[in-house]
């Protein structure tokens, strides 16, 4: 049995999490967004920033959602839409993901993480709820062994591209165990209710979309070391002056998080055999890049300063 979708849960609310519920939103879907409650572990204490600075618990998911008010460039949910979400932190609110339908995980790309938070899901999920995730390329079968069999069947991959409003493209990624009838379901739900473009893809490393596009992006890369070009020179030829305003190749880095790219490479880089493997490494700047914290827009320092 697949519950109807009427309430939606997305933990998780950055990058694509806060922007995954606007979208849920803006088709008039009640959201339930979540992420972690500030943790206030005593170090704290000392911090001046943290005692003249008191946060709601729900401070993650109220910050994002004031993102999403935004109106530039472009308002990301519509004012109605914006009523359609709750806001919550996942240690006083878990227990609400019982009345969703459909919880979608879109924390960090770390199968830990995603592994752990499912098992509590797993707990509180309502008989029929669809649970998916929205990792870019960890297996997804790997992430959900130790559920229950009815929580596998009711289990898939959901990779929505940055930003949901704007690609249409959503894949789909079934385990063995996922019943087809929740397969089925989910695609004719993203096609008709959330205009999306659905493909099934097979449960391998990066699916199909960021298997080319981590790809193409590090043969670019390399590319761009090898002629001694500057960012802005492979911009202009990967971006605008070749017909594709928005998907220049570090323009899009700064805007889909450099730390979560490179998740997505390592675990491309970890699956792959032979002289194929050394194309997922990416290069040292990158490394040193992220380990600064310049990981673009959501840090305020990318390739680009902050417009
Ligand atoms: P992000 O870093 O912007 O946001 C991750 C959120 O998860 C943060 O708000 C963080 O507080 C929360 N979080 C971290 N650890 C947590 C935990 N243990 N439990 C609960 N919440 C936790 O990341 P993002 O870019 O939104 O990516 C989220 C997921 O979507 C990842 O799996 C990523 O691979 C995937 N994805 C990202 C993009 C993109 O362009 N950024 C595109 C498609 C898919």
């Amino acid at each position: 049995m697949v519950r109807p979708i009427r309430k939606a849960a997305v933990i998780g609310a950055g990058v694509m999490g806060a922007s995954i519920a606007a979208h849920l939103a803006n088709a008039g879907i009640s959201v339930l967004l979540l992420d972690l409650a500030p943790q206030d572990d005593g170090k704290s204490a000392t911090n001046v920033a943290t005692l003249t600075k008191k946060r709601s618990r729900n401070y993650l998911v109220e910050q994002a959602i004031a993102k999403l008010k935004k109106q530039k460039p472009a308002p990301l949910a519509s004012k109605q839409a914006l009523h359609l979400i709750e806001a919550g932190n996942l240690e006083d609110d878990f227990d609400k993901l019982k009345e969703t339908d459909w919880i979608i995980e879109a924390i960090i790309e770390n199968l830990e993480a995603k592994t752990q938070l499912l098992a509590k899901i797993d707990e509180v999920r309502a008989p029929g709820a669809i649970v998916s995730s929205n990792t870019s390329g960890i297996s997804v079968e790997a992430m959900s062994q130790e559920r229950s069999l009815d929580f596998k069947a009711h289990f898939l991959g959901t990779h929505f591209f940055n930003p949901p409003r704007y690609l249409k493209l959503l894949e789909v990624i079934p385990t063995k165990e996922t019943k087809t009838e929740v397969t089925e379901f989910m695609r004719e739900f993203a096609e008709t209710a959330l205009g999306k473009g659905v493909v099934e893809a097979k449960d391998t490393p990066n699916f199909i979309a960021n298997r080319i596009g981590t790809y193409g992006l590090l043969v670019t890369v390399d590319e761009m070391l090898k002629a001694n070009a500057s960012i802005g020179e492979i911009d202009s030829v990967t971006g605008p002056l070749i017909g594709r305003p928005k998907s220049a190749t570090f323009r899009t880095l700064d805007v889909v998080g450099l730390d979560t790219f490179l998740h997505v490479a390592k675990n491309v880089y970890e699956e792959t055999e032979g002289t194929e493997k050394a194309m997922f490494d990416p290069p040292a700047f990158m490394k040193e890049m992220a380990k600064r914290g310049w990981i673009g827009a959501k840090s305020g320092q990318g390739f680009y300063l902050k417009e």
